[in-house]
């Protein structure tokens, strides 16, 4: 388990998701296209048997003078058809490649949600949160969870842009660095945001000319 949780502190997410997501997709594109090679039968009989349907149900709202291929009795008598009566069985293989397709976007799915609780549990222990509660919370509400985090740890803390830890959002210096983390205006005197371009008071500009 501290294995584990070492293990996640250690992973740089930015470039593990890029990889995951390059990944996922060539994996869907190559399954999914083989996929759809070999049921491309079955998806040509599925395209003509919706059209088919759409007119007939015009045929018979009236809406449909005529189609120029079939005349309006053909329309008017055909019977409705099953579309399971109607599609030629798929060939093992086809099977087969619709399962693994379904199984890569299965997988890419659980991998997706551990990747985001994984990197909920990182963020928390960087900022001093619970890591374990936040992971748990990450695994049941996922980006919501994400949302309620990132909202929580921006009323609580604030980053220093000097070494990038987390410091209480009223402090005035960092503990771990000792940059300061606030601006004093030189026109009335009240504490900024190190960032602030202006001072919110006075509107005075706080950068340095
Ligand atoms: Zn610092
Ligand atoms: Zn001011």
């Amino acid at each position: 388990m501290n294995k584990m949780k070492r293990r996640v502190m250690q992973t740089n997410f930015g470039r593990t998701i890029k990889r995951f997501l390059i990944l996922t997709v060539c994996a869907v594109v190559l399954s999914g296209g083989i996929s759809a090679f070999l049921l491309r039968t079955q998806i040509g009989e599925i395209a003509s048997y919706v059209w088919q349907e759409e007119v007939r149900d015009e045929w018979q709202e009236g809406t449909l003078e005529s189609d120029g291929l079939h005349g309006e009795d053909f329309w008017r008598e055909e019977e409705r058809t099953d579309l399971a009566k109607v599609i030629t069985r798929p060939s093992a293989a086809a099977i087969a490649a619709a399962c693994v397709t379904g199984v890569i976007l299965l997988l890419a799915g659980a991998v997706y949600w551990l990747l985001v609780a994984a990197w909920l549990y990182q963020a928390a222990v960087l900022a001093k949160m619970h890591g374990m509660v936040w992971f748990l919370l990450g695994l049941c509400g996922n980006l919501a969870a994400v949302a309620v985090f990132l909202l929580l740890r921006s009323l609580i803390w604030k980053k220093c842009a000097e070494c990038g830890s987390y410091q209480p959002v009223k402090a005035a210096y960092c503990a771990a660095c000792g940059a300061g983390l606030t601006v004093k205006c030189p026109e009335c005197g009240i504490v900024c945001e190190k960032d602030a371009r202006y001072c919110r008071n006075c509107g005075k500009s706080l950068s340095e000319e």
